[in-house]
């Protein structure tokens, strides 16, 4: 099976955590399938949509590694869109429309009060060309309907199974403006006839959208396409996504210092019948994904979720998957051994660069009134150099025996004389990378 897919952000904001588990599960089909996945920036929206919010989509996809074989901008289009909208009033399946959103809203509400579904009432397909002329003579522009088919919507969709709107339920959908600016229904289904798409993963806001586009798409003479409607993130409360408890934008996500690769295993199975696991290779995600495992309910986001597995993600990551992030945060130094002696301590790739300082740089030690004599005696007992990791506990055996301390009043004022902090990676590891020289200084207080 080829599939191309498409995710069609609008440049008028940054990309939040329910945009990308749509754009993500996208890539994914075009991925497993080998196919073509574009990025398709619904940029019609000529007052809200910016060139910074289109280059904060791409990097928000880059650095995710959600990589895109072809982008395309609706702005650059418009002539298509006119072009189909031609097509289709010489088909006669384009009415003109004269309503004020006044009028309309007063429709809408008229209808809803005696319990029936706001839907727009064709009205203006009974104007004859006078009254046209003179509605036009009065100052009114026309914007423009697609006239419906009056028979059944039915699509199987991928993740909802059969879904179908019966005729007089679902308005005419607008696809003109007044002021010639095509809707993103129309710009929407021209695409994706155009760029060959097959296969579209939204969000479940989109079904009644779908039901007029595939009606639509027929009617421009496009292969049908296949359509799933996944259910929108939610909050622990239930509600849409907030901004509260920060971390649901992506750029949030990048800027606390949480790995991409991360962020992608947990989107990727959120709402799944897979387990959330941290993944080391996105191939795993690409290989298993499956329509079928997709839930109907909406799955709830916890950022302090994706913050664990984050932390769980760090603790099995060899040193090769980090590199590249190490890099960027000026932490390339860092060898194999120390990775492997502090990644169990890590909420974040930087925290390393706590730990690589306090083994490598300058410390200043932290030692208690009361704790001044037993560091010294400490002090006198460091062994001598090579040191490995046998040294920690040959040393701290004979301090207990002259010290006569044990267990947390033995071990803790060493940690924080060594260290500056009270918790981190075992000392057995950190003491041989600390060595000798600056142990020494920090036992006597210096900072070293
Ligand atoms: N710009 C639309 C949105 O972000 C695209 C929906 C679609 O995938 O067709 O909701």
């Amino acid at each position: 099976m080829s599939a191309v897919t498409r995710f069609a952000p609008s440049p008028t904001g940054r990309l939040h955590v329910g945009n990308i588990r749509t754009a993500l599960m996208n890539w994914l089909i075009a991925r497993q399938a080998g196919g073509t996945f574009i990025l398709r920036l619904d940029d019609t929206d000529a007052e809200r949509s910016t060139d910074e919010f289109a280059d904060g989509i791409r990097d928000d996809m880059a650095w995710l590694g959600l990589t895109w074989d072809s982008e395309a901008r609706q702005s650059e289009r418009m002539a298509r869109y006119e072009a189909a909208r031609a097509q289709l009033a010489e088909m006669g399946r384009l009415y003109a429309c004269y309503e004020t959103p006044e009028e309309l809203e007063t429709q809408r509400r008229l209808l809803r009060a005696r319990g029936l579904p706001p839907v727009y009432d064709r009205s203006a397909l009974a104007l004859s060309d006078d009254d046209k002329a003179r509605l036009e003579a009065d100052g009114r522009q026309p914007y423009w309907r697609f006239l419906l088919e009056d028979k059944p919507i039915v699509f199987e969709d991928l993740i909802r199974g059969p879904v179908s709107f019966e005729p007089g339920h679902v308005s005419d959908p607008v696809l003109m403006r007044e002021n010639g600016v095509p809707t993103y229904t129309l710009a929407s289904a021209v695409d994706d006839i155009e760029m060959g798409v097959t296969h579209v993963v939204r969000g479940e806001d989109h079904v009644a959208n779908t039901a007029v586009q595939i009606d639509l798409i027929a009617a421009l003479g496009g292969a049908p396409v296949r359509f799933a409607h996944h259910p929108l993130l939610t909050e622990a409360s239930g509600e849409g996504l907030s901004k509260r408890k920060g971390g649901a934008s992506i750029a949030e996500l990048r800027d606390e210092g949480l790995e991409p690769l991360a962020v992608l295993s947990f989107l990727g199975r959120l709402g799944t019948s897979d387990p959330i696991e941290p993944l080391h290779t996105v191939q795993a995600l690409i290989d298993g994904f499956a329509f079928s495992k997709i839930s109907r309910n909406p799955p709830r986001y916890d950022p302090d979720e994706l913050r664990a597995l984050n932390a769980k993600w760090l603790h099995g990551a060899s040193l090769a998957d980090v590199t590249q992030h190490l890099d960027v945060l000026g932490l390339g130094e860092i060898d194999e051994p120390f990775w492997l002696a502090v990644r169990s301590n890590l909420e974040t790739a930087a925290d390393a660069g706590t730990w690589w300082s306090i083994c490598h740089r300058p410390t200043q030690p932290v030692i208690a009134g009361d704790d001044k004599d037993f560091i010294a005696t400490a002090a006198g007992l460091l062994p001598d150099e090579p040191w490995d990791q046998e040294t920690w506990k040959a040393w701290t055996a004979a301090v207990k025996e002259v010290s006569g301390r044990k267990g947390k009043a033995l071990f803790m004022p060493l940690r924080l004389a060594l260290t500056g902090l009270d918790h981190g990676p075992e000392l057995k590891v950190l003491l041989p990378m600390i060595g000798r020289e600056r142990a020494l200084a920090r036992l006597e207080g210096a900072k070293a």
